[in-house]
């Protein structure tokens, strides 16, 4: 797990109140602010500065990548806009060096327009369920939610470590994994201990109360460094306290609703805790999607709700031919699964993310959350790392039912969906997601 200093820094006590999470707003319109403050309209550059990318916006925008509209030809952040990105980082005070790594990963990965525009008609073949989760809400107080849908996202990543076991146990006699497993065992700990669900208790979460927390008796020690997120606990609980909030349901209010415009969104305030300053916000879209969801929070503008991407979208992404990763040597890394450098993870990733929100325009769905709720879901179980269900789903094939009666026909076998169209199907040979060590995702 990476650790970085500055999420520390920029966590410094401020006078008091909700209002002092935001940083000051400089227009009155919208529009304007949902831009320079970052929505899912937003696009997010391949950067490997995490605190620059969050400082600059403008600079974000005017190197991201840009889908071309043309379906014969597969662009990807055209020469044009790279140029003025590299004159906007270097009147930003950025090295020279840094300008040139963000071109050379710009070249290193690119969205296929006309891939995109094959999976969008095969998405529109099929009605797309409700975005939600499959496990039920958690048996809380409903003021209570917040904060336990809060501390739980900001541990939730890695669960299933490459060539490691993935985390599993028994909670009242359910075999559950991964989130499924963390939200249940969470769930039973407050029952018991109902201060695990507040910023006092959160300061003082230790590596062993993390770790004897997610213990399962059968499986045993499955939750991979308890001592990070022990730290993500109590980051959460440090700014929590330094801004004089009890529960981030105060900041939801505080924001009037909005996500990312008006004069305290959401997505910004939510930044300043550690555990959320991912620049392309897999954890903050991930736990304002469970908020809208679970029917606790409704967004005035819901549309800057962007996909929450992870390794599963990574991987059917690069697989089905939507991203397509050109540079020879990355290439190289992904198939010997070497670690990428934190400029290719958030490239990658950002790279994903554009074809989220291209789709869901493209589909007509205009919902990026929704649109990866249905891609995650098949992703996760049919196009799994090492035994794809390209020609035929397994009886184990894991799609829940909502999504298995919306897409397959009880007249024919059923197999992943997008076959037809994947670069990848049939091919012995196949890419899986990038291996990079976070606590992002
Ligand atoms: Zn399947």
């Amino acid at each position: 797990m990476r650790r970085r200093p500055g999420g520390q820094r920029r966590a410094r006590a401020r006078p008091r109140a909700p209002p002092t999470w935001w940083p000051a707003a400089s227009s009155n319109s919208d529009h304007e602010q949902a831009g320079e403050l970052g929505g899912a309209g937003d696009l997010v550059t391949p950067s490997t500065s995490r605190a620059a990318t969050r400082s600059t916006p403008r600079v974000a925008r005017s190197v991201a990548s840009k889908i071309s509209d043309s379906p014969s030809k597969s662009v990807q952040r055209p020469s044009g806009l790279l140029s003025s990105g590299e004159r906007d980082l270097r009147a930003a005070g950025w090295s020279e060096v840094r300008a040139s790594l963000l071109a050379m990963l710009a070249e290193a990965i690119e969205v296929s327009s006309a891939a995109c525009d094959r999976l969008a008609t095969q998405i529109r073949e099929h009605a797309v369920p409700i975005d939600r989760e499959e496990s039920r809400l958690p048996d809380l107080d409903r003021n209570d939610i917040g904060n336990f849908y809060l501390a739980l996202v900001a541990i939730c990543h890695q669960t299933s470590p490459q060539n490691r076991p993935a985390l599993e146990g028994v909670v009242g006699g359910r075999h559950l994994r991964g989130w499924d497993y963390l939200s249940a065992r969470f769930e039973q700990a407050v029952s018991s201990d109902p201060q695990l669900l507040f910023p006092e208790r959160w300061r003082t979460v230790s590596a062993y109360d993390v770790a004897e927390l997610f213990r399962d008796t059968q499986f045993g020690e499955r939750l991979t460094d308890p001592g990070g997120r022990a730290k993500l606990i109590q980051n959460l609980g440090d700014v929590m306290k330094q801004h004089g909030c009890h529960r981030i349901d105060e900041l939801y209010r505080a924001s009037d609703c909005r996500l990312a415009s008006g004069h305290s969104p959401l997505i910004p305030a939510l930044s300043k805790f550690r555990a959320y300053d991912d620049p392309v916000r897999k954890k903050t879209y991930f736990f304002l999607a469970l908020m809208q969801n679970s029917s606790v929070w409704e967004y005035a503008d819901p549309q800057n709700l962007g996909p929450p991407v992870d390794y599963h979208e990574v991987r059917g992404h690069l697989r089905i031919g939507t991203v397509i990763i050109r540079d020879p040597s990355l290439r190289s890394k992904l198939l010997a699964r070497e670690s990428v450098s934190a400029d290719e993870d958030v490239a990658i990733r950002s790279a994903v993310s554009q074809v989220l929100l291209y789709l869901s325009q493209a589909t007509g769905l205009k919902n990026a959350s929704r649109l990866h709720y249905l891609l995650w879901n098949i992703f996760r179980s049919c196009c799994t790392r090492d035994e794809p269900h390209c020609f035929a789903c397994p009886s184990t094939c894991s799609l829940p039912p909502r999504y298995v009666a919306a897409l397959h026909s009880k007249s024919v076998a059923r197999a992943c969906p997008y076959a037809a169209i994947c670069t990848s199907s049939g091919r012995s040979t196949k890419l899986t997601e990038h291996v990079f060590e976070t606590d992002y995702y």
